[in-house]
């Protein structure tokens, strides 16, 4: 089979948020392409809803050093407080430079950026929520992805859309390219490269009630785990609180802040007990668990695993007045239907498809959902991928987004802050890989650069067992939604790390029914799923050995946060037949000693 070759000084792989942020700034300075499975726009960047955070201040007062301190608790401590502070003091600059690029935000009467509350981002000085969430309607995302895809264009960056990239290739410790397989044709694809971005997004089809789109499989990650490079803090996956009932579908948390509240079956609007001050902006982590609790003590919808989220304009005016929430001009916080309606138009609208409410009306039934990788590929603040605890760097490997760990959100992630996080860090990817291409020679590039990602799709095409690929994928995502959730035990835990290698087994006797080349989905989706099945063994690895409970990471047999044995980062590495190597690395800590977070 022939294989055809390109040669650009960056690559990206991905063409979400930071893959396109990356992409603008390296295109400055290199010869640019971005490779993605999906059509750019259709990446998951485009399915954020309710905001990206900045402490612009344009409705109340707020500080840089407000959100870096309120990122530090969000996170439970765990996030490298460098990281965090570069990103909460470039974020204002950053939304201003997404406005000039015509970023449609939504305004205030004078025409500022219009801002709303989020979870966790709070006034330090009374420790109420802070209008921190810059917003176009609840669709930031998607006016994100649009906005940078547009700058793209315009400034000629190469795109290679529906290719999917199957394998990084590596010459003497550096990057040097990756391989692709073109989707609508079949043809392999060598992309020789001086830099190669990973921009590959999350991993949540892992579990069975998610938010995350079909492609949110964690290709970039297992790809770097197979070339021996280890991932970091993957214990920490975030649960958000509001997603359908049964479909996992998102309910931004935007719907609380403009007022909502949770509910449960007394009517009893429960978050006042778990956080008396933010009560239902507490951070995600926090709320994921009070519903728990709610709904394993019977407190649930009828009994049933759900909770409602009430956002109906008596039920909002109601709490608001109990609250005593105002407006910035002081006046007593107030909304109608047709304002809720304006705020929230596609919540409205998912609402009435999937459940045949309308939340003016009626309250949604939710439940928490896999949301958000925190961990990922260990990078720099410069993005520089890392191959140890020490901080070694991979030249010419860089990641950013959401399968990166920079690590910004610790333990756990603030709404709003990856949004930023994409911005700021796909800015600074871009500007890194471009410097380090102009300063490097392409490696030659070897003969069997294509080798290891021929043999992975032979591997599954010519497997001619009875396994079913969906079956494989159904048996991990429940058991990883059951033992590796939002609590967690020893046992559980065991029991999933021993179903997901038996599951690795089976893998190895799959059969696939398309044989052909042209969109082969069914070959890819099982290539997918092995990946997912690779992250499940050392997400559940890595929350195995950490004995404590921080952020996301809720353990029954150790509740209790321990700062003494596990304020630190775990790196895992995959050394073949089930072995993952397990070491740690200090957390970065400079002006915020960790405290009990009280919310
Ligand atoms: C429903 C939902 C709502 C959210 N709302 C918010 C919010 O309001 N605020 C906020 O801050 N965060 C929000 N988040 C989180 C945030 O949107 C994501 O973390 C972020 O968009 C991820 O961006 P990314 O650029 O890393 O990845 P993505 O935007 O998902 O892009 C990944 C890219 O990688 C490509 N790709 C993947 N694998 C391959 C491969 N093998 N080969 C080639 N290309 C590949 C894909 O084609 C895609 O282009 C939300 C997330 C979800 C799921």
């Amino acid at each position: 089979m022939s294989i055809k070759t390109h040669q650009f000084e960056v690559v990206i792989v991905g063409g979400g948020g930071a893959g396109l942020m990356a992409a603008l700034y390296a295109s400055k300075g290199a010869s640019t392409a971005v490779i993605s499975k999906l059509y750019p726009s259709r990446s998951h960047t485009g399915a954020a809803q309710g905001g990206i955070s900045a402490a612009i201040g344009n409705l109340e007062e707020d500080h840089p050093e407000w959100h870096t301190y309120d990122t530090v608790k969000g996170s439970d401590y765990l996030g490298d407080q460098d990281a965090i502070e570069f990103m909460c003091y470039k974020a204002p600059e950053l939304i201003y430079e997404l406005e000039h690029m015509g970023l449609p935000f939504d305004r205030t009467k004078e025409g500022r950026i219009l801002q709303r509350p989020f979870g966790g981002h709070t006034n330090n000085k009374t420790g109420k929520p802070v209008r921190r969430a810059c917003h176009a309607a609840d669709r930031t995302g998607h006016m994100i992805l649009q906005t940078l895809y547009q700058q793209c264009i315009k400034n000629n960056v190469n795109f290679f859309d529906e290719f999917q990239v199957l394998d990084l290739i590596m010459v003497n410790g550096k990057a040097a390219g990756v391989v692709a397989i073109e989707l609508a044709t079949g043809d392999i694809h060598v992309f020789h490269a001086k830099a190669v971005i990973i921009t590959t997004g999350g991993w949540g089809r892992m579990w069975e009630i998610t938010s995350n789109a079909y492609a949110y499989t964690g290709d970039g990650a297992a790809m770097v785990l197979r070339k021996g490079l280890p991932l970091q803090d993957m214990e920490f996956f975030q649960f958000h609180p509001t997603g359908i009932y049964k479909l996992g579908i998102l309910i931004t948390e935007g719907v609380r802040g403009e007022g909502g509240v949770l509910i449960n079956d007394k009517g009893e609007r429960f978050m006042e007990k778990y956080a008396p001050t933010v009560k239902d902006l507490a951070s995600r982590d926090v709320v994921s668990r009070a519903m728990y609790i709610e709904m394993k003590e019977g407190r649930g919808i009828n009994g049933q695993r759900y909770l409602y989220l009430d956002v109906r304009p008596e039920t909002v005016n109601k709490y608001a007045k109990i609250d005593g929430r105002t407006n910035p001009d002081g006046t007593p916080y107030q909304v109608t239907g047709e304002e809720i309606l304006h705020k929230l138009p596609d919540i409205i609208d998912f609402c009435k498809t999937y459940l045949g409410i309308d939340p003016i009306k009626e309250p949604m039934p939710v439940q928490p959902t896999a949301h958000y990788a925190m961990g990922g590929i260990p990078t720099n603040v410069k993005t520089e991928v890392l191959s140890d605890e020490k901080g070694t760097v991979v030249p010419g490997l860089y990641a950013a987004g959401e399968t990166a760990c920079v690590s910004v959100h610790g333990a756990n992630r603030l709404g709003t802050n990856s949004l930023l996080d994409l911005v700021v860090f796909g800015k600074e990817a871009g500007i890194h890989a471009a410097e380090y291409a102009r300063g490097a020679e392409f490696a030659p590039l070897p003969d069997d650069a294509a080798d290891f990602a021929r043999a992975q799709l032979d591997s599954i095409r010519n497997s001619k067992g009875n396994e079913r690929v969906a079956d494989i994928a159904a048996e991990m995502k429940q058991v990883m939604m059951d033992k590796v959730g939002v609590f967690r035990v020893e046992e559980g835990m065991q029991e999933a790390l021993d179903k997901i290698r038996e599951l690795k087994e089976r893998f190895k006797h799959i059969h696939i029914d398309d044989t052909g080349k042209v969109f082969n989905t069914d070959l890819l989706t099982a290539w997918e799923v092995s990946n997912l099945l690779d992250l499940a063994e050392i997400t559940t690895a890595s929350a195995l050995a950490r004995k404590e409970s921080r952020g996301a990471h809720s353990r029954d047999d150790y509740p209790k946060r321990d700062d003494q044995n596990w304020l630190k980062h775990t790196l895992a590495w995959a050394r073949g037949d089930g072995d993952i190597e397990l070491r740690y690395k200090p957390v970065v800590i400079t002006k915020y000693e960790p405290k009990e977070r009280v919310y």
